[in-house]
């Protein structure tokens, strides 16, 4: 087929600008666009056509060769025109942006077209005891939620995606260079291949609303102050649909007031006088499953310690509990009344002659620290 000149085919004089040659195309362009010619093979041709004669002529190099030696003065560059619609409408991405395709196309999946949303860190206070045997709370957290209007599509209600008229809805903008077809990921839909015209009105099109999310939080037993929760999805909504990011709830424990907590075990220091440390006795101590009754034996030191066995904090990976650990505080009494004082002075008597009878060198050193000694034996 003998081929038109470029300069005919535009439309355009021999002197025309590079302006007046690119209004031209434009107007060549979007009458025999292939969407509004449908299956028109008179229409493809001259839409071919006219695409190969702007590329020639919209170049200097090309316009100059052409101009000297005609269609044979092209075939050292090797452009030999258009293969199909995708090389032209990539070629001329600048002349197609304007343009609005019609409208079809295949849907793509959600999550390639938009964003994936931020994470969000949240910092929940429990108390004690909520740690040690777990916990729902709900609780408000200001975020990105999709929008209800349109459902996240950042479409307006009744309105389609349309297909990119830039990268023809492929997301990528090839372009050739000699032999070279380099592609890009197209600026206009982002790779998505897809453009809003109609964007939703409530969210301006980005399908999120900054609002309050109400989200539950399952807090399980044995959580500890820097246990940190995930929960997938209920982070920040994504950008026009993409998928929402997650919520990590970094966990603060408040102190209890009784309970100290190492690990999974508990500890709890419990004063008790000497007379209950040195004739034992029965006393009611704090546990996490209320009260328990501990029996101290006569004679306890301060410091010794009971053991309750699985009395502790739940493991909160795996099975068991850990154990209560009481510590035993004996406290010297203060603020003696006369009497008090008078029973005291009676025992230590009773306390040096014992001690004669048991050691003769103690008895030495005890009356030169006779003072001392029945202080710390009262105490201790
Ligand atoms: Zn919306
Ligand atoms: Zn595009």
């Amino acid at each position: 087929m003998e081929k038109r000149d470029y300069y005919e085919v535009l439309g355009v004089s021999r002197n025309a600008t590079e302006d007046e040659i690119k209004k031209a195309y434009r107007k060549l362009a979007l009458k025999y666009h292939p969407d509004r010619n449908p299956g028109d093979k008179e229409a493809e041709e001259k839409f071919k056509e006219a695409a190969e004669a702007y590329e020639v002529l919209r170049d200097p190099e090309k316009r100059r060769l052409y101009d000297q030696f005609g269609h044979a003065g092209l075939q050292g560059t090797g452009f030999s025109g258009f293969q199909g619609f995708e090389d032209i409408f990539s070629s001329f991405s600048d002349i197609f942006e304007d343009f609005f395709s019609f409208g079809f196309g295949s849907g793509r999946r959600r999550s390639e077209r938009g964003q994936p949303g931020h994470d969000l860190a949240y910092d929940l206070k429990i108390t004690f005891e909520e740690a040690a045997f777990g916990t729902e709370k709900t609780v408000e957290i200001p975020t990105l939620v999709e929008c209800d209007s349109c459902g996240g599509t950042g479409l307006e209600p009744g309105s389609r995606e349309e297909i990119c008229p830039t990268c023809r809805g492929h997301g990528q903008i090839f372009q050739t260079q000699g032999f070279f077809r380099i592609s890009t990921t197209c600026n206009r839909c982002k790779g998505s291949g897809k453009i809003i015209t109609s964007p939703c009105k409530e969210c301006g099109g980005e399908g999120r609303l900054q609002r309050f999310r109400k989200v539950n939080i399952k807090i399980p037993a044995g959580v500890d102050t820097g246990t940190r929760l995930r929960l997938k999805g209920k982070g920040e909504a994504g950008y026009r649909g993409g998928p929402s990011g997650d919520l990590y709830v970094r966990i603060l424990v408040e102190p209890h007031e009784f309970l100290e907590r190492e690990g999974d075990n508990l500890y709890c220091r419990v004063p008790v006088s000497f007379v209950q440390a040195a004739l034992g006795d029965s006393i009611e101590i704090p546990t996490l499953n209320g009260n328990r009754t501990l029996e101290i034996k006569p004679g306890t030191q301060s410091g010794d310690t009971y053991l309750f066995r699985g009395e502790g904090i739940p493991h909160l990976h795996g099975y068991g509990r850990g154990d209560l650990i009481v510590e035993i505080l004996v406290k010297t009494p203060t603020n003696l009344t006369r009497r008090q004082k008078e029973l005291l002075k009676e025992f230590a008597e009773i306390e040096a002659t014992k001690s004669k009878k048991d050691s003769s060198i103690w008895s030495v050193f005890s009356k030169k620290k006779k003072g001392e000694r029945q202080k710390r034996r009262a105490a201790g």
